[in-house]
This record gives C-alpha cells, structure tokens and sequence, in this order.
C-alpha cells in the first residue's frame, strides 16, 4: 500500500502545491503504511528525482508530448493508469485550478470517491478521515471512504511540505499511449494573468480591498501596502462586479480560495461568501470603520477606523521596519 501524488507542473517546474501534498503523503504514509510515489504527466521530466527532498520515495513521469501543457483527458488516463498499477491506499491532489479539473475526471473514471478542498486529513483506527469545509465555510464535514483508494484533493497553503535534504526519488518513464478519450477534453489556450503577477493562490501574504476603498482609485492605498509587505492585491466580489479589480483577484466562493500567512481585509464586510475564501488564512488582519462588520468575527487583529487614515499610517509603520532590517 502506498499513497499516490499528482504532482503538477507548469512549463517544466514543479509547483509548490505538489510539494505540499507530498508533504502530507509523507505523514500519512507514516501511520497508514507503504511509500510515497508521485505521478507526473508531461512532455518531459521536471527534475523529479529532486522530489525526494520533499518525501517522495518514487517518482512516476507519464510521457506524453501533448503533456508540455495541461491536457485534461490525457492526464486522466495518465493518472488513472498509475492508481491502477499502484494500488494506493490514497490518491492526493492539490486543489489547484488544475487539481479541480482533473481530480473529479479520475474519479469518475474509475469509479472511486472524491472529497474535495480537504483542509485536514486524519487516519483513525487504519481508516483514513478527511475533513472540509460545507456551506460557503459555515460547516464543516467529516469524509470517510467505503471503497479505496480514497481520492483527496487538498487546499493549497493549509499542508506543510517536509524537508528531507539530499534524497532522492527513483524515477520510472512510462510511454503514454493515446486512446480516443484524447479527443474528448484537450486544452485550446493559456491566458495567463498580468506579467510577474503572482497568483493569489500561492500567496504568502494578501491584502485585499472592498467597497469601502469608494473607488478604484484608492486602490493604490491598498497596493503601497502591499508593496510594503511583499503581498499579493486581492478583492471583494463587489469591487469585481463594480470593475475596480480583474475577477483573478477575487476572493471567496465565486473567486478564489486563499490560505496566507497574513490576510489583511481592508473597507470589507466579511459577507459569508467572502469569508468562505480566506477564513482558513493563518492571521487575519481587518481594517473596518464598523466595529460591528462581521469580518471582526473571523478577524485575529481588528482595527476599528477609516481605512483612508489607517492603512497610509500601517504602510509607513511597515516601510520603517523594512528599512531598519536592510
Ligand atoms: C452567490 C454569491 C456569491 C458571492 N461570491 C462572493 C465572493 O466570491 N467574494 C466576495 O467577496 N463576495 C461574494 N459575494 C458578495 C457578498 O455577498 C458581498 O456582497 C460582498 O462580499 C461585499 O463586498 P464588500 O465587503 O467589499 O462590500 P460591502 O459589503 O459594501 O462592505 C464595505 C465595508 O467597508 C466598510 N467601510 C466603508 N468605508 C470605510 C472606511 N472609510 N474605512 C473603513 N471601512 C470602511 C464598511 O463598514 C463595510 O463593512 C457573493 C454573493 C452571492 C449572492
């Protein structure tokens, strides 16, 4: 028995959010029993043997040269394939935008259970308890699986990836060969968001604006602090809907699913939909003239004031930090 890990990559790099789900494997692997073994379809090897250093004891590359991007029929065969030539005990995925796609599509091929935006995994008494968020964040819900593997996929930002310097994990290629489900789901196009950009996703630290910024030229209030503390912009849905901001810096549960370190909300209520996006965030900073706002509910640190004052004097308060720590 082993557990299984999709690793993503993109333009030939592994992603951070395959080495947090190696991470977990490990742990789990620890209690449940058996290796860890990660899966990669793609044209070419993404410096896999290099996964040993973050828990994998071995390593599949599923070649294809359609893999070089996303190919979501082929990667499901690619995927599906190794969980029937493994015989895992769980499969993880990263809740990715790519793991989203492709985890429900092997399932359903092989007929296997799937939970989703796991935010905890626990192994009780040899059976494995995943734990996620219902309800846009109100509930949460216990997941244990009547048929294995157990598919998984787990929230970016949430699991820690483990260090192990100087291992080293054996690599197999495996020829994918096509089948006429290649035609069913292929990837037409790439639109990447804004150059250098990073994505929300990944972010360590994001501040986020709402309507209390009263338009998108105070925006800039929200970026120099952010700027400050080497975060990412993020957005209510209001601010989106009222083109302040691209959708791609929505957060909540019609945009993105975030996780920092530091999550600053500034001039935002704390509607359920939004804090079903960043409630599981580290440290969650608000800055709200309503001390009534329900974001205060979620909120580790409260500021109670006009963001129009507060958040110039926070940039200045972090830029003299940054700069006594040159
Ligand atoms: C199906 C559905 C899905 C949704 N999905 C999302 C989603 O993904 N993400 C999301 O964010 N929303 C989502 N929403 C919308 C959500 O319900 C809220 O309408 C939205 O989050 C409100 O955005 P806001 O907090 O920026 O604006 P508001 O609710 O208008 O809040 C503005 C806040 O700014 C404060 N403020 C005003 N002036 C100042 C000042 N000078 N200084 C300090 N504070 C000030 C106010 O006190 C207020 O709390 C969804 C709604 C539905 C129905």
């Amino acid at each position: 028995m082993s557990v299984l890990v999709f690793i993503e990559q993109r333009d030939g790099r592994v992603r951070a959010v395959s080495k947090e789900a190696l991470g977990e494997a490990t742990r789990l692997a620890a209690v449940l029993g058996g290796p860890v073994v990660g899966v990669c379809p793609a044209a070419a090897d993404p410096g896999l043997a290099a996964l040993g250093e973050s828990g994998a004891e071995q390593a599949i590359l599923a070649r294809h040269a359609a893999f070089a991007a996303y190919h979501p029929a082929g990667y499901a065969r690619a995927v599906a394939a190794a969980v029937e030539r493994v015989h895992p005990k769980a499969v993880l995925f990263a809740a990715s935008a790519m793991g989203k796609d492709l985890a429900p599509r092997v399932a359903a091929r092989l007929d296997l259970g799937l939970a989703t935006d796991c935010t905890a995994l626990a192994a009780e008494g040899g059976r494995l308890i995943a734990t996620r968020p219902v309800y846009a964040g109100k509930a949460v819900q216990k997941v244990g699986f009547v048929r294995a593997p157990a598919m998984l996929s787990l929230r970016p930002k949430i699991f820690a990836p483990v260090a192990k310097p100087g291992k080293s994990a054996a690599v197999e290629t495996v020829a994918v060969a096509e089948d006429p489900s290649f035609a069913r789901a292929r990837l037409r196009e790439v639109i990447s968001s804004a150059a250098g950009k990073a994505d929300l996703t990944e972010s360590e630290i994001i501040v986020s604006g709402g309507r209390g910024l009263k338009g998108p030229e105070n925006f800039k209030i929200v970026e120099e602090l952010a700027d400050a503390l080497g975060a990412t912009v993020g957005a209510s849905r209001a601010v989106v809907d009222a083109g302040w901001r691209p959708h791609a810096d929505q957060v909540g549960q019609t945009g993105k699913t975030v996780s920092p370190k530091l999550y600053v909300a500034v001039g935002i209520s704390g509607a359920i939909q939004h804090l079903a996006g960043m409630s599981s965030s580290r440290c969650i900073v608000a800055i709200n003239k309503d001390p009534e706002a329900p974001i205060f509910k979620v909120a580790d640190y409260g500021l109670v004031g006009d963001l129009f004052e507060v958040v110039p004097a926070l940039t200045e308060a972090v830029k003299k930090l940054n700069a006594q720590h040159v």
